[in-house]
């Protein structure tokens, strides 16, 4: 059995004054009896250090969003994974379709820095996931299939990593995949990392992303190789982001 993990990725939203929200997070997690989840928040990177001091005290862990794939260097604006690990986090998404679009992220570049992470001592989210005119063309198993191939190094045989599958079209529209739909596309992700990484494979979290809410956290959470969530709008209210780990 796989312990669920429960992360939220805040994107780019968050001032010193959404701390409160952080600590009231906190509060009513100190009131939950059993925990079924783990649970960690990818707030933007300035937020990084606070919560992961804040977070130790009430068990969230952090995580960064995003890591350039050297340990240092000439690269204004970015951030390394090493100094992420150094502000406390113990994740970093990597190959977010908003990155993957925003920043033209390629799948080896995506497997590099997931690479960095893993050298640094982070686990790893390498986000795969089909667009809306993907999978209308029928296409989302075999797009999945080359991200996977592509953005997962072959460290993970050895180090912790977690998948988190995001269909494009079904993030911050409100819109999610049928529990069958889901239930198919991460059972293919499971064959793809078993045939490749063998019984260390049953073992990877893979997690659903997508307008996860406290409506439909349940039910998704509930099928079969879901592991856990990705959680975007609904990390940032700490009323919310507690119903879907209650949900777990
Ligand atoms: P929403 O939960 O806002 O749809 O975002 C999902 C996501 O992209 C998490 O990484």
């Amino acid at each position: 059995d796989i312990t669920p993990l429960i992360a939220g990725n805040w994107k780019m939203n968050g001032l010193q004054a959404q701390m409160n929200e952080f600590q009231a997070l906190g509060d009513k997690l100190a009131t939950l009896e059993n925990r079924n989840a783990l649970v960690a928040i990818c707030p933007p990177a300035t937020l990084l250090a606070a919560m992961s001091e804040k977070g130790a005290v009430s068990g969230i862990a952090t995580g960064g969003q995003d890591c350039h794939a050297s340990p240092n260097g000439a690269h204004t604006g970015d951030i390394s994974a090493l100094m992420l690990k150094d502000a406390g986090a113990a994740y970093v998404i990597v190959g977010h379709s908003e990155r993957r679009a925003d920043h033209a992220e390629t799948d080896a570049q995506v497997r590099a820095k997931a690479q960095a992470g893993i050298a640094a001592g982070l686990v790893p989210i390498i986000c795969v996931g089909e667009t809306r005119a993907e999978r209308e063309a029928g296409k989302a198993d075999a797009i999945v299939a080359g991200q996977l191939e592509g953005s997962v190094p072959d460290m993970a045989s050895e180090a912790e990593i977690v998948i988190a599958y995001e269909p494009v079209w079904a993030i911050g529209t409100g819109l999610t995949p049928t529990n069958a739909d889901i239930a198919q596309m991460h059972a293919g992700i499971r064959r793809l990392l078993v045939e490749r990484f063998g019984a260390r494979g049953q073992t990877i979290r893979i997690l659903y992303g997508g307008s996860l809410k406290p409506a439909n956290a349940k039910e998704i959470l509930a099928v079969e190789n879901v592991n856990g969530g990705l959680v975007g709008g609904a990390s940032l209210l700490a009323n919310d982001f507690f119903a879907i780990i209650s949900a777990a």
